[in-house]
């Protein structure tokens, strides 16, 4: 088992006091395994993604959740800081804010490396195969350019050529292939999984096609885990009303009404969009765990 994650509670100060924006959202990855958080905006994914990596906002506070590591778990940031770039690797949003502007390619892969112990003529060596690894053909030519002078795709095999300077058992990719296009997009996942073949990898998007390519996916809808299970399922015939929605694009990032906190606590959270919704959703839905994974709903 590389991560066990429970979410425990992670709370939001806002101005009229508190509201727990996400609950009870527990997963673990396997070594090799891909795992896809998936849901739109608000649904909670990128605050699961900050609390794994110890850096939510001031405003938001996480009680009774834990994070294991390999069997270790991590309590502080302290603790965290010490694995990440080694053990642990973030590939972002967009490399082009990611990256540090005033600095070459090669400079910020040689400090990553140099982490690992490489120094010298390897050091300059790992830097060219790294950038070679991720994609790049002409690597010894992006090495010397600023991160300004790349397209946003090229920024993105950065990062990714960023996470190869480390021997990560876990990979964050968080929302990673917005802005690619569909090809570069279904691919991503394939990529990573080659470059990264015993590593756990933790795929955060909104987008279910992206999702589909990974081993298993969990889906959120305001802060709870509504559907968990094997991708190849989930994607092609998935059973809860808000997946099916998301599948047929009924529910669009920042399209439809998008609740970022919960607005009752209980009931279920989609339950204002839902064509199923009767009486009996208006409770506390449990999770059921089935033989394909978990769901919670009362159809
Ligand atoms: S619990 Fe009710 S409202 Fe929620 S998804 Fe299921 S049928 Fe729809």
């Amino acid at each position: 088992m590389i991560l066990r994650y429970k979410s425990g509670d992670i709370t939001a100060k806002i101005r009229e006091g508190s509201r727990v924006i996400i609950r009870d959202v527990d997963f673990h990855i396997i070594e090799g395994e891909s795992y896809a958080l998936i849901g739109e905006t608000g649904s909670g994914k990128t605050m699961i993604a900050l609390s794994v990596l110890r850096l939510l906002p001031e405003n938001i506070t996480q009680t009774g959740g834990s994070i294991d590591f390999c069997g270790v778990e991590l309590s502080c940031l302290k603790s965290l800081r010490a694995l990440l770039g080694k053990d642990i690797a973030y590939i972002p949003q967009s490399g082009a804010d990611y990256l540090n502007p005033t600095r070459k390619v090669k400079y910020q892969l040689r400090d990553s490396l140099k982490r690992l112990g490489f120094k010298g003529e390897e050091l300059k060596a790992a830097c060219i195969d790294n950038l070679f690894r991720a994609g790049f053909e002409n690597a010894r030519e992006i090495s010397d350019l600023y991160p300004f002078q790349l397209s946003g795709g090229m920024a993105q095999r950065v990062t990714i050529a960023l996470a190869l300077c480390s021997h990560a058992k876990l990979i964050i990719c968080d929302e990673a292939t917005n802005g690619l296009d569909y090809k570069a997009k279904t691919e991503f996942v394939r990529y990573i999984g080659e470059l990264f073949p015993t590593a756990a990898k933790l795929v955060i998007t909104h987008d279910i096609q992206v999702a589909g390519e990974c081993d298993r996916i969990c889906v959120l809808c305001s802060g709870r885990l509504i559907e968990s299970g094997k991708a190849a399922e989930i994607s092609s015939a998935p059973k809860h009303p808000y997946t099916q929605a998301l599948l047929s694009s009924l529910v669009r990032n920042g399209m439809r009404q998008t609740p970022v906190l919960r607005e009752s606590e209980g009931d279920c959270p989609f339950y204002s969009r839902c064509a199923y919704a009767c009486e009996k959703c208006l409770g506390e839905i449990p999770l059921v765990e089935n033989e394909s994974g978990m769901r919670r709903c009362v159809l």
